[in-house]
């Protein structure tokens, strides 16, 4: 069922765990984090980035929001990294009210304004923004931002940047990256916790593909309430694409597009297992 973004971290936040929210490009994306999620009995985000929107448009919305509906678990439609206004207006008037606009590229005063915008375009919709203070090093879809370009999430100018913005919850920049780790991650445990103690809504960790099972849960407990994943998943798609292309047994399409749900499907299931649901909220 399709439900709002607000009210899966309000359950994240009431019964201790997180939500796992899954980029998706396409019909078997959707299909893959629904599947994984009532496989689960547990509620998960759709997420469409900003550089999926621009080759999917209007379809790709209604899309994810008709793949939510048909759930049996609560899920909720989301526009991950979001710079610009008139795509978010999009996004709202299709019916997507969970947006993360993400001013992390500008300063930090422009941050504030721009943030602050769209929380207050979004509320009068009955919708909620995420933003992001800091800035996450790696690659994702068209963003790159090299590692000199990173920043990590001060915690009282988090405290200051929420209260100014009246932002619904802030994705935080500890040492997690968009992509793949190099090397073994280092998540900074004390500027979470420090952010914690002032920040008083939901925190979200992206690039959570590749994090070890002790680092989410140190996370988790420590306020983060939901966790975006996108590299594993779509790593899974194109190597399932591959496999089949290279066998010899030419297969249809409807059998790739099986197998690649299914590839999805497994490693959705395995992180929303990770993310401590225990099915009892
Ligand atoms: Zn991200």
């Amino acid at each position: 069922m399709l439900t709002s973004a607000k009210s899966l971290l309000e359950m994240a936040e009431d019964g201790g765990y997180a939500i796992g929210a899954f980029n998706v490009y396409n019909l078997e994306g959707a299909l893959a984090v629904v599947a994984a999620a009532e496989s689960q009995g547990c509620p998960a985000i759709l997420q469409i980035h900003s550089a999926s929107l621009e080759f999917g448009g209007d379809p790709l919305i209604a899309l994810c929001l008709a793949a939510a509906e048909s759930a049996s678990a609560p899920m909720a439609v989301h526009l991950d990294h979001s710079t610009d206004h008139s795509e978010i207006d999009r996004v709202l008037a299709g019916g997507v009210n969970s947006i993360m606009a993400d001013g992390s590229s500008l300063d930090y005063e422009a941050n504030v304004t721009f943030t602050r915008e769209i929380a207050e375009l979004a509320h009068s919709q009955g919708g909620m923004v995420e933003a992001e203070l800091g800035r996450l090093s790696g690659t994702e879809d068209t963003t790159v931002v090299a590692e000199y370009d990173a920043k990590m999430t001060d915690p009282e100018q988090a405290a200051e940047f929420v209260e100014r913005t009246g932002v619904d919850s802030l994705a935080v920049c500890i040492g997690n990256v968009h992509g793949r780790y190099r090397g073994w991650p280092t998540l900074d445990f004390g500027r979470l916790e420090a952010i914690r103690d002032v920040v008083f809504v939901p925190l979200v960790l992206h690039g959570a593909s590749g994090l070890p099972e002790n680092m989410i849960e140190r996370s988790i407990e420590l306020g983060v309430r939901k966790f975006n994943v996108n590299t594993e998943v779509r790593s899974a798609y194109m190597e399932s694409l591959s496999g089949e292309l290279e066998g010899f047994n030419q297969p249809e399409l409807l059998e790739l597009m099986d197998s690649a749900v299914n590839a999805m499907k497994e490693v959705v299931a395995e992180k929303l297992r990770l993310f401590g649901f225990s099915g009892t909220e």
